[in-house]
């Protein structure tokens, strides 16, 4: 009896056990569904997802070209930059905050010695301002997460869209596709 007693004792612990078990496992899944979701929907909401940092912070994190083009909206000397040329497919993501930018199937060489797209992965993930420095009127374009500094765009692009935005090398990482 008192056999009967502890075994029916060591099944319900073994029940109890296993169910908690379970109960774990489900927890730990659906947090991990909602942080992909999550993370799913901040990446493509970079205007929700924004980046702040200090001055002093992007210094410490970017190259200095990086940092001097991104930061001090300055341009690198034309025909320098690693993806002026380039024809590999990927994406081409933010220097500074991994946003996603460019798509390669939209850059085209427009022989201007910068990498230059007809049009943006998607239209919410940069921002376009007037910039009249140096005596020109042109449109800058930014980065909609960090605010950095990216290049311009211009009216004489090819296609439907007649768009070149003519971005820095520098102010850009190339995501190869696999
Ligand atoms: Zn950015």
């Amino acid at each position: 009896m008192a056999n009967r007693t502890v075994r029916f004792a060591i099944c319900n612990k073994r029940f109890a056990i296993s169910c908690l078990t379970r109960r774990a496992h489900a927890i730990l899944t659906l947090s991990r569904l909602i942080w992909t979701y999550l993370d799913l929907f901040l990446t493509s909401h970079p205007m929700i997802n924004k980046v702040t940092k200090t001055d002093e912070q992007w210094r410490k994190e970017l190259s200095p070209e990086a940092y001097e083009v991104l930061r001090r909206q300055g341009t690198e000397p034309a025909f320098s930059g690693p993806y002026d040329q380039t024809t590999e497919p990927g994406l081409y993501r933010c220097a500074g905050c991994g946003n996603e930018l460019f798509l390669s199937d939209s850059k085209y060489d427009a022989g201007c010695g910068w990498p230059s797209f007809v049009a943006p992965a998607d239209q919410s993930h940069v921002e376009l301002e007037a910039d009249n420095r140096y005596g020109m009127e042109r449109v800058e374009v930014r980065c909609s997460r960090c605010g950095g500094h990216l290049g311009h765009v211009f009216d004489d692009g090819p296609g439907p869209t007649g768009k070149r935005y003519c971005i820095n090398s520098v102010a850009l990482t190339l995501d190869p596709k696999k």
